[in-house]
């Protein structure tokens, strides 16, 4: 190993070897200065050389760094010129903080030895310092350092927040370093750019017009000013695409999408920390705790032109609050938890949702925490990815969530083509959420709710009068009412999913959830009433019960797909998932039909081929496969047989995690803080997976696949969203995770991440 290391020039070791013998900061020195970034002349010499043989090494110094430092600062200088001050400075391992330097000027040999002596001792003092490796730097001390003249500035050749490329007349350099002297900072900025993939703030002197760097360090910056510079330099061929996907974080990523409070409007305002974050983001407003009170604050202040920002405070809510959720800037629950009604809906619309089980209701107001609210009083709540939620008592500003989408889908792009075997869908019910689905880059629709579909109030009404309703002929002009809505909401989204799967399950919700209304007349509700409706008529045991449900929408799927596919030219690719079966044989009803007495029906195979003949073909034009949705552990315990009726198969975490813990996933909430503190969990099991629920899912993937090797399988449930989710359904071979439209982004980029990880291994 050399003994001297001059700055600029060729060194033949490798990074690795001269982080070992110089430390990482002399190391990183030399290998900027040789991709080119103006270095202030100078050499490196490792501490452990001085630390051997001094005398030795301070000779070479004189004899050969000294000269090399002047040639390079006056290389045509023939005159006799007093010699260069010089600056020294101990550039300790990363472990150390101390960076001590210190300035030789005049005479040299006698001040050097001193000065490097005592930078060596003050190293060699701390024992546990001597293990590392360490460099002391010589450099020359340019004449100006010691004027008042503006001759030294900082430089920034990015804008903080847009990580946009700022253009001559932008820049704030503190002194004019001139037009050649901006072009050699902004190069030496995209050397150090795209060594440190960060925007670095570089410390410049000019002296006899050279600029010279003197010092960079990272300048503080914003998610998408780093996304910005990844992307240009992924774009010039600086990184490469593994490089370009794993430097951001899913969870920096995250931040890009979701509003947050403007910190300077909340410093003021009481705070309640804590609670679950079922959504996140931020929305502030005055808060009603009924849905028909917010939905009629809100349509007056609209009349008014008042303000229309609300928010809704419930208990927990349900099928028919949706109206009065979109409606809001978010909402508050009390009971449930991560996959309860409010957060799924909530996550859906791009909602922040904060549920807080330490909240007393009261008629017209509520206690959280001993504080007193008033219906109609202001609160704002903040809900960021990886934080604590806020709940601030008062209204603040919101600063709305922006991102620079080229930038975003470029990342996306190349993050989905290494999404792979695994691929990342969206669940989306409506055709707004699949257009941000497909804006995000998802691979299709995993899962589309019907029932979310059916929250209109117009076609809700229509529904409650199809259940309630015994004239068959009443029944069947309601049937066909409903049908005519639903194959037009599939055909919208068969257009929007042009060429992509999409996954449409069957009615799955329990009845009693379309009948919460308190209008609705007691006798109905009292005759839909269940003890445990989770467990009771849900499901597919409601196309069991009532055929014509099922028949009626397969039938507007078909309709719609065969619309799209024939008339409009569009590539369908249409799933059917049957919901919560926990037998082939509820399948195989569902599917062939049954003939009982009262549900004579020929299954929905036959309204596939009744659709069929009506359109005049023989067989249908595309493939439509019927599959199972597993979310109850006799599903996953006896999936050798469903599969042999489902064509594939999806995984519903949120349930099968129910159903394996015998945990309601609504009632979770009262126990999650003091399970946790317990370390009786790590984690809320309906964010991640519990170990039970795993065996689970291999038992099935891996008795699925003995039947049907090529079984297509995905995941839906809400933890899909979570790192070690993804990264177990890398590992088990699952063909897609389905996710909320709007975390797309974040699980393409996590899924990429490990997926290069596990290739890579
Ligand atoms: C599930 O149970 O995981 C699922 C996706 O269905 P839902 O949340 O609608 O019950
Ligand atoms: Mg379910």
């Amino acid at each position: 190993m050399n003994d001297l290391f001059p700055i600029g020039q060729p060194v033949s070791e490798p990074e690795t070897v001269l982080t070992q013998h110089l430390g990482s900061q002399g190391a990183t020195i030399l290998k900027l200065a040789e991709r080119g970034v103006d270095y202030l002349p100078g050499f490196l010499v490792a501490i452990s050389n001085l630390y051997e043989d001094f005398e030795k090494v301070v000779s070479i110094i004189l004899e050969q760094g000294l000269p090399g430092i002047e040639k390079s600062v006056r290389p045509n200088s023939t005159e006799n010129r007093p010699p260069l001050d010089l600056l020294i400075s101990l550039l300790p391992d990363v472990a150390i903080e101390a960076n001590p330097e210190e300035v030789i000027p005049g005479e040299i040999p006698a001040r050097l030895r001193k000065g490097i002596r005592g930078l060596v001792d003050t190293y060699r003092s701390d024992l546990l310092n001597q293990a590392l490796p360490a460099a002391v730097l010589i450099q020359y001390l340019p004449d100006s350092h010691k004027n008042k003249s503006c001759t030294t500035g900082c430089f920034l050749n990015r804008d903080p927040l847009s990580g946009k490329l700022l253009l001559s007349e932008q820049l704030d350099p503190h002194c004019d370093p001139g037009a050649d002297g901006i072009t050699r900072l902004q190069e030496s900025a995209a050397i150090l750019e795209s060594w440190y993939l960060d925007i670095r703030q570089i410390d410049f002197i000019i002296d006899g017009g050279r600029i010279w760097v003197t010092g960079q360090s990272a300048g503080s910056m914003s998610v998408q000013a780093r996304l910005k510079l990844l992307t240009d330099l992924f774009n010039q061929g600086g990184i490469s695409d593994k490089t370009y996907i794993n430097t951001l974080s899913p969870e920096a990523l995250s931040t890009l999408f979701y509003p947050r409070t403007d910190p300077a409007a909340t410093a003021d305002l009481k705070s309640i920390k804590g609670g679950v974050a079922g959504s996140p983001g931020a929305g502030t407003g005055k808060v009603y705790f009924s849905p028909e009170k917010l939905k009629a604050a809100y349509w007056q202040a609209k009349s008014e032109n008042k303000d229309p920002n609300l928010i809704l405070l419930k208990e927990s809510t349900h099928a028919d609050d949706l109206e009065a959720i979109r409606l809001s800037q978010g909402v508050i629950t009390s009971r449930g938890g991560y996959t309860s009604h409010a957060p799924i809906v909530a996550r859906h619309l791009g909602k922040p949702s904060l549920i807080y089980h330490g909240v007393e209701h009261f008629e017209n107001h509520i206690n959280i925490e001993g504080q007193l609210i008033q219906e109609g009083q202001n609160l704002t709540i903040d809900i960021q990815p990886g934080a604590p939620p806020i709940l601030f008592i008062g209204t603040a500003d919101i600063q709305s969530a922006s991102h620079d989408s080229t930038d975003l889908n470029t990342l996306l792009e190349q993050s989905r083509l290494h999404c792979h075997p695994t691929q990342v869908r969206a669940n989306a019910d409506t055709a707004q959420e699949a257009r941000l689905a497909l804006q995000y880059r998802a691979s299709g629709i995993g899962l589309c709710r019907t029932e979310h579909l059916l929250m209109d109030d117009e076609i809700l009404e229509t529904l409650q009068s199809l259940i309630i309703n015994e004239d068959a002929q009443q029944k069947s002009l309601l049937l066909s009412k409903l049908d005519t809505f639903l194959s037009n909401a599939f055909l919208e989204l068969f257009r929007i999913m042009d060429g992509q799967p999409l996954a449409i399950r069957l009615l799955d919700a329990p009845l009693h959830e379309f009948f919460v209304n308190p209008a609705m007349p007691k006798l109905f509700k009292n005759r839909l009433k269940q003890v445990n409706p989770m467990l009771g008529l849900r499901g597919c045991r409601l196309g069991i019960s009532m055929p014509e449900l099922y028949d009626m929408q397969v039938h507007a799927i078909l309709t719609a797909a065969l619309e799209a596919h024939l008339k409009e030219k569009i590539s369908v690719h249409p799933d059917i998932l049957i919901p919560f079966a926990i037998s082939h044989r509820e399948i195989s009803v569902i599917k062939k039909g049954e003939a009982m007495a009262e549900h004579a029906s020929g299954g929905i195979e036959s309204v596939i081929r009744e659709a069929v003949k009506s359109a005049g073909l023989e067989t249908l034009p595309f493939e439509l496969r019927i599959g199972a949705v597993i979310e109850t552990p006799a599903a996953a315990l006896s999936t050798a047989a469903m599969v042999h009726q489902a064509e594939i198969i999806s995984f519903g975490t949120n349930d099968l995690t129910q159903l394996t813990l015998g945990l309601s996933r609504d009632d979770i909430g009262s126990m999650v803080q003091t399970y946790e503190e317990l370390n009786i969990w790590e984690e809320d099991p309906f964010q991640s997976l519990a170990e039970p629920v795993k065996h689970l899912i291999e038992h099935s993937v891996r008795s699925g696949k003995a039947v049907r090797p090529d079984l297509e399988i995905g995941m839906c449930g809400e933890a899909g969203t979570s790192r070690e989710v993804i990264r177990f359904a890398v590992q088990l071979g699952i063909d897609y995770i389905s996710c909320a439209a709007r975390s797309v982004p974040m699980v393409i980029l996590a899924a990429a991440q490990i997926q290069i990880r596990e290739q890579d291994r």
